[in-house]
């Protein structure tokens, strides 16, 4: 799908005089003061407190994404993201000092935190500001200037950023390029500070090519197949409400959304009676009515999912609806995993079921596989949890439910291998964004220098023997 920016796509060859002007203002200084740091976050949390209905009507026009989730996931999550930097700025950027050796008992050891200068942040468009904000108030709060490329595929709400961005922050330091992947693919040749992307692996891969070039160093938060673990020692009510929920926020493009369930077949027969009686209750007799239930993205993402519905075999929904790209809640068994849906990160409303015997046998298939984003284990069985916990790499994990990680605002998050590198959210945002400067100060105090000097000439073993 080609971008329909209102024309406001300023052309490639704009793009050094963009960066320049944002090198520029960095190099000003202005950016270093603690108290713009903070009067810019303030701008930005007005931008959304004034622009909240034009933020629930761009996800509606991209994602068809109902007002609760729009809310919850994309506007009140980035703002107690923003208040929470702006308690904790003064504390954060005051310089560390760590503990000293004797040799250094008379001097200043120290780390300050020095802004890494002009970040590219580029977006995905599943949670289109929230994915694309939160970054930018991280990189704000940690005193860089920022070019921002949110997602062309969720066009509405890129268009909304590019028009609202300049209305509220400083102009010189903070600039939105609009594109696809031609103007991507232009814009990662300039020289950034540091680029921060988010969206899929092979993307990634990309990324991380161009940033080679002049040593950029890289956040790379990128998606992958996240397993649900469950057995039998749990309250199945609330286990099956807790994944599926995960799996039908915003119809399953979200990349912590539980890919597929691993437990045993009687397990899986409690789930899919379970989960018949949950989405009558969630999205009535006719889901598809239901205004609580997201579309899929673009036509190439739904026939990509449609293709998935003859793998193993339909328990829960199975029902679409290309006109509005619907595909309803479905949940599929007998599923190999061979079989193409177990290949690659699903990112739609499906959710397969592969049959494990115990969790030796669970951990065993997660770990054969690329590491995944998060993790999601339900068991009341500690010695069963501790053995996930202790065995498999992935980017987070949360016991007993899922998603509700993501929104401790004290965790990381980020991916490992194949799902990514480094983290963000919170204090994890700032020091991201932050190089962690050394700095030794000594004086001339005549002692020290005494017991300093035996490092000159003339050496002698007597010098170095200790
Ligand atoms: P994507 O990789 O297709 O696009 C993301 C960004 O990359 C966009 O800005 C796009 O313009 C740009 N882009 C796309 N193709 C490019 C190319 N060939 N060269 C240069 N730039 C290019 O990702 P997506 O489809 O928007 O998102 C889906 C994926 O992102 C899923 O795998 C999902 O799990 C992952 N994801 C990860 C997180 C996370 O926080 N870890 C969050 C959301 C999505």
């Amino acid at each position: 799908m080609g971008p329909q920016l209102n024309g406001k796509i300023p052309s490639t060859s704009s793009y050094p005089e963009i960066i320049q002007k944002a090198r520029d203002a960095f190099q000003s200084g202005r950016t270093r003061d603690v108290t713009f740091r903070e009067q810019q976050l303030k701008k930005l949390l007005r931008l959304y407190e004034e622009n909240t209905d034009a933020m629930i009507a761009a996800l509606a026009a991209d994602l068809r994404k109902s007002k609760q989730e729009s809310v919850l996931f994309e506007i009140e999550f980035v703002k107690n993201d923003i208040k929470h930097s702006l308690l904790n700025l003064r504390e954060w950027v005051k310089p560390e000092k760590p503990p000293k050796g004797i040799v250094n008992l008379m001097d200043e050891v120290l780390i300050h935190h020095d802004p890494f200068g002009v970040v590219l942040i580029m977006g995905a468009w599943n949670y289109p500001l929230q994915l694309a904000l939160v970054p930018v108030a991280g990189a704000i709060a940690a005193g860089n200037c920022v070019i921002l490329k949110p997602s062309e595929v969720s066009e509405a709400c890129a268009n909304l950023m590019a028009e609202l961005i300049p209305k509220y922050l400083d102009q010189d330091c903070y600039h939105v390029v609009q594109g696809g992947i031609p103007e991507t693919t232009e814009l990662l040749k300039e020289r950034f500070d540091y680029i921060f992307y988010t969206g899929s692996t092979n993307v990634g891969k990309i990324v991380r090519a161009a940033a080679n070039e002049h040593l950029t160093p890289v956040t790379l938060e990128l998606g992958g197949k996240s397993p649900v673990y469950i057995d039998d020692t749990v309250n199945m009510d609330i286990a099956v409400r807790r994944i599926l929920w995960g799996k039908c926020i915003n119809a399953g493009q979200t990349c912590i959304a539980p890919d597929y369930i691993l437990c045993s077949k009687d397990v899986e027969q409690e789930i899919v009676s379970r989960a018949k009686q949950v989405f009558r209750e969630w999205y009535g007799d006719n889901w598809k009515n239901s205004p609580d239930f997201c579309r899929i993205v673009t036509d190439r993402h739904f026939r990509r999912l449609v293709g998935f519905l003859n793998n193993g075999k339909i328990a829960v929904g199975g029902d679409t609806d290309e006109s509005e790209r619907y595909i309803s809640p479905t949940i599929l068994v007998d599923v190999k995993p061979s079989d193409p849906i177990m290949q690659e990160e699903i990112f739609g409303p499906i959710l397969p079921v592969v049959n494990v015997e115990s969790p030796e046998e669970a951990i065993k298939f997660i770990v054969n596989r690329a590491s995944p984003l998060a993790f999601y284990i339900f068991t009341c069985n500690k010695s069963v949890q501790k053995m996930f916990v202790n065995n498999v790499r992935c980017g987070s994990m949360c016991i007993n439910d899922s998603v509700m990680q993501f929104a401790v605002d004290t965790l990381p998050f980020g991916g490992v291998g194949n799902s990514g590198m480094g983290a963000y959210h919170g204090v994890y945002s700032y020091n991201t964004f932050t190089h962690k400067k050394s700095c030794l100060v000594k004086n001339y105090n005549p002692l020290g220098e005494k017991i300093a000097s035996s490092r000159y000439p003339p050496y002698s073993d007597k010098k170095t023997t200790f």
